[in-house]
């Protein structure tokens, strides 16, 4: 089959709810990828914030092989090797307190599981989220989720859930009613615009939630594994959540959710009031372990900081160039840069000129890349966006100097 037969085949069988890049990926390596004719890309999308030990990290592909072959299904009604490994290697890492985990299979599954928790633990319904936020798309998460998109569709939601503006803690507090169980967000919005909060934000929140009795629980699906050049996004402001989602990176690849809380909180749910049949497989979980190894050996934690510092400083170096550019944010690899126009001509056009990245809303190319990535990749995706945004630049000059 060549790329136009596979593409044909994706498009007429599958659900059209993916916004596609007409490129067909079939090998990966570290932070690089290559479609079916050879041709070799920067990927700085990490699969969407999945590979950041880099595609087919060599320690990852050795677990998996050789767990194949002992056993790859497991259901936790029974316990299993691997599993018990990949908990407490997880647990020893999570910020203090947080060492009791339900494992699932994606990040909504993590957020699905963190509302039901908060909801048993109070007694209560109310989940307050933020204005701007992105939690999946089950209902449940999806109810926490803020673009209307996304939301109107699928009405009525989950009840229960109200969205405060973001980055002010005042707006939480006077949200916060007698119903409210927990208080939900991500500590840097990914979806949303690459959003880092002002110092001193998290901490307030923190401190309103434990003055209300309410819970506070961070989605950190995005922002954790050292992504952000902290393990867990909210290390960078110093604040524990008492209920923490998981998933994207944390298989080295393969599907995962996690919810860790703290042991009186994840206590709260009974015997068989939560569950999934694929619940720490054996396969996962050795891939689990592979890669948190391989996180610690390689620290790539403190590379992710290095490494987002180099990046982020030649990408303000584009905002000093381009005018079309507005703005450059993020922490460590999370990066964003915001343009003054609609983003996926930019997207596309990177992409066929071989570097990979996303966008974050309308007008924000994001960038997530492997934490293993090179400063020579680095500088091969940066010159490709000098390049993309000066023509972008050049046609909108043109075509605004056109009478009508
Ligand atoms: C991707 C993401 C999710 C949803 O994860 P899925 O695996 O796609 O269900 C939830 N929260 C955040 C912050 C995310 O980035």
């Amino acid at each position: 089959m060549n790329d136009k037969d596979i593409m044909d085949i994706e498009n007429r069988f599958m659900a059209n709810v993916f916004s596609k890049k007409p490129v067909v990926l079939t090998r990966g390596k570290g932070a690089l990828v290559w479609d079916i004719n050879g041709k070799e890309y920067v990927d700085c999308t990490s699969s969407y914030g999945v590979a950041l030990l880099g595609h087919c990290h060599p320690k990852v592909v050795k677990a998996v092989c050789a767990q194949a072959e002992q056993l790859i299904s497991c259901h936790s009604g029974f316990y299993n090797d691997k599993r018990a490994e990949f908990i407490q290697k997880l647990v020893q890492i999570t910020p203090k307190g947080l060492d009791k985990a339900f494992l699932s299979n994606s990040g909504a599954e993590s957020v699905e599981c963190a509302i039901k928790l908060a909801r048993k633990f109070k007694g209560k319904p109310e989940i307050i989220a933020l204005m701007g936020a992105f939690h999946g798309k089950t209902m449940g998460a999806l109810s926490a989720t803020w673009d209307k998109k996304y939301r109107e569709p699928f009405m009525p939601l989950v009840p229960e859930f109200k969205h405060v503006a973001p980055d002010n803690a005042d707006k939480i507090r006077e949200a916060i009613t007698e119903k409210t169980a927990a208080v939900l967000m991500e500590p840097i919005r990914g979806e949303g615009g690459v959003r880092v909060p002002p110092d001193g934000y998290l901490q307030a929140v923190r401190e309103i939630c434990d003055e209300k009795n309410v819970l506070l629980i961070f989605d950190e699906v995005q922002t954790s594994f050292g992504r952000t050049g902290k393990l867990f996004g909210c290390q960078n402001w110093g604040v524990t959540p008492d209920v923490m989602c998981l998933a994207k990176p944390f298989a080295g690849g393969l599907p995962i959710g996690i919810t860790v809380a703290k042991e009186n909180i994840m206590s709260a749910f009974k015997v068989g009031e939560h569950s999934t049949t694929f619940s720490g497989s054996p396969l996962v979980c050795a891939a689990g372990c592979a890669a948190l190894d391989a996180l610690v050996e390689e620290k790539l934690v403190e590379r992710a900081a290095e490494m987002g510092k180099y990046f982020k400083v030649q990408l303000e170096a584009l905002q000093a160039k381009h005018k079309i550019v507005k703005e450059v944010r993020g922490l460590g690899l999370m990066l964003g840069v915001e343009l003054r126009y609609d983003v996926l001509n930019v997207i596309l056009k990177a992409v066929q000129r071989g570097v990979l990245v996303l966008d974050a809303g309308r007008t924000v190319v994001r960038f997530l890349p492997p934490l293993v990535i090179e400063k020579e990749q680095i500088n091969r995706a940066v010159a490709v966006l000098d390049e993309v945004l000066g023509e972008e630049e050049n046609e909108r000059a043109s075509s605004s100097t056109v009478p009508n």
